[in-house]
């Protein structure tokens, strides 16, 4: 009896020792970021001059750098240009296909400061959406992919993807890029 529990309860710590480094391991900064970079780059020749560093933060401390932004609360990823380097804050212990989603989005954002940083907010965010949704269709994170296909309804974010969509439908997915690297707004 003594040696069954023994037994049982050993079993239940190798699962969950071995869930919790399966968990740490998928959403490695490295990893992710390399996965991420791959995509983008096969898939729509996207690369990056400066270097670019992930970090995971608490929500706490992703609002204090998103200070008066009015998505405060509900943002999930932000990038910011500082000394030199691409910086992506992503939130900590997230979903791990919305955090992928998300970093792809933001690295789209590290794109654009490259290559066309005096874009409307509209055009940006719409582009990022685009990518966003890529990353996690070719991902086959179908459920997510269509959430932002079906649901997205914000002036700015809404309105700048199905733009993008329309670009999409008139030049092809591989051409979208180049044709936004040209325009300054959505229209
Ligand atoms: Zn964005």
């Amino acid at each position: 009896m003594k040696k069954t529990m023994m037994i049982m309860v050993l079993i239940l710590m190798i699962i969950c020792s071995s869930g919790l480094s399966f968990a740490q391991n998928k959403l490695s900064a490295d990893d992710l970021l390399s996965k991420a970079q791959n995509f983008l780059a096969s898939k729509f020749n996207m690369t990056f001059r400066y270097p670019i560093r992930v970090s995971f933060v608490a929500g706490v401390e992703l609002d204090k750098i998103l200070g008066d932004s009015p998505y405060k609360g509900g943002e999930v990823g932000l990038y910011k240009f500082t000394g030199g380097v691409n910086q992506v804050y992503l939130l900590k212990d997230y979903n791990y296909d919305l955090t992928y989603g998300c970093l792809c989005h933001e690295l789209t954002h590290a794109w654009q400061k490259e290559n066309c940083p005096n874009q409307s907010l509209t055009l940006k965010e719409g582009l990022a959406k685009w990518i966003e949704y890529k990353a996690l269709y070719y991902d086959r994170a179908y459920t997510y992919a269509n959430q932002i296909n079906q649901y997205l309804a914000d002036p700015v974010y809404g309105v700048g993807y199905r733009f993008i969509q329309k670009l999409e439908d008139k030049y092809g997915e591989a051409k979208v890029l180049s044709v936004v690297k040209g325009l300054k707004d959505i229209q």
